[in-house]
């Protein structure tokens, strides 16, 4: 296994702002339930030992997933699976299998829960919300209920947002698309692994939970940083040009991020500014030689630094707060919705 680098340290710990701690449930939850059911079906159809649900709760890092369906349906889609490995395997000595059979019953049971998941749609929802979050939290002033801005967003936004939130949708699907086939090859490369090496099937069981646990330890992942990156936008999309915001390093940030705090940035629209001077809705270090030269937050995945608004007289403040006291309960009913 490789190391974790100091950003790695607590991927599950909640960031303590109780509504970027709900977003990244949110967004964790929907790779975390797609990688829990389609762990399960799989291992029932290779009919493999059961594991010990110590083992089950340290991969899977979540008290309850999110909804999912009913089930009958879920007991119907493990059902197919069972019935189409049957048949392929028809005809081949137990212990024989050849690897197509694998691929097959994969493809299915990902399709599955893929497509029952909504993945992408759901995705994108959780995307939008972190950006409105962003702009409220920004001072952005809300006239209709949150929830309603998730579908109209290019109404009542008008094109500026829209067209960033465009984006947020277009990444958000591409990491659930991403983990989709990233599911199928590690769980046929494991297998294989354990197959060609004639091992027994206790042990196929423990290394497709370790494996299914670095998918979802890397969804984590995936789901801190996005919710970030859309925040950070949204946040920095509210603001007027000129503004002066402040870099706050997480409490546990790298050095690289400790190294930023309290510089201060000026907001332009639209960019790109002076890199070391500026902020724009938009900018990231993505593939830049030296990030901190073109500094943005998200610095690196699993990020947690965040901007603070520099008011006139010179202080730091989180700004949505004092614009509308009950803010957060508006929100949090917008990320409820996202959630569903
Ligand atoms: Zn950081």
């Amino acid at each position: 296994m490789r190391p974790a680098a100091a950003s790695e340290r607590d991927v599950w710990s909640p960031d303590p702002d109780p509504l970027v701690a709900a977003l990244e449930r949110s967004m964790t939850a929907l790779g975390t339930t797609y990688l829990y059911h389609v762990h399960r079906d799989l291992h029932r159809v290779l009919g493999l030992p059961s594991l010990p649900a110590d083992l089950i709760r340290s991969t899977y890092h979540v008290e309850t997933l999110a909804k999912a369906s009913q089930a009958e349906a879920r007991r119907r889609a493990l059902e197919r699976a069972q019935r189409l490995f049957q048949e392929r395997l028809a005809g081949y000595a137990p212990g024989d299998v050849p690897p197509e059979a694998y691929r097959d019953l994969v493809r299915v049971i990902t399709e599955e829960w893929y497509g029952r998941g909504k993945l992408e749609t759901r995705a994108q929802q959780r995307a939008v919300a972190s950006y409105i979050v962003g702009l409220v939290q920004g001072g952005y002033a809300l006239r209709v209920r949150p929830e309603v801005m998730l579908e109209r967003y290019t109404g009542l936004l008008g094109e500026r947002h829209a067209a960033r939130i465009e984006f947020a949708r277009a990444r958000a699907a591409e990491h659930v698309r991403f983990l989709d086939d990233q599911t199928r090859h590690a769980i046929l490369q494991t297998i294989y692994a354990w197959e060609e090496d004639r091992r027994q099937p206790i042990d196929l069981a423990r290394a497709l939970a370790d494996r299914f646990g670095v998918l979802n330890r890397d969804w984590r992942r995936v789901a801190l940083t996005e919710t970030a990156r859309n925040r950070s936008a949204g946040f920095i999309a509210a603001l007027p040009e000129g503004a002066l915001v402040e870099w706050s390093a997480a409490r546990d940030a790298c050095d690289k991020c400790r190294a930023l705090h309290g510089r201060r940035f000026t907001v332009v629209h639209p960019g790109p500014g002076d890199p070391k001077l500026d902020v724009w809705v938009g900018k990231n270090p993505i593939g830049r030689r030296d990030p901190v030269e073109h500094a943005a937050i998200p610095l690196h995945p699993h990020c947690r630094c965040r901007w603070i608004l520099v008011t006139h007289a010179g202080t730091p403040t989180d700004r949505g707060a004092e614009a509308d006291p009950d803010f957060e309960e508006k929100l949090q009913a917008l990320i409820a919705a996202a959630s569903k």
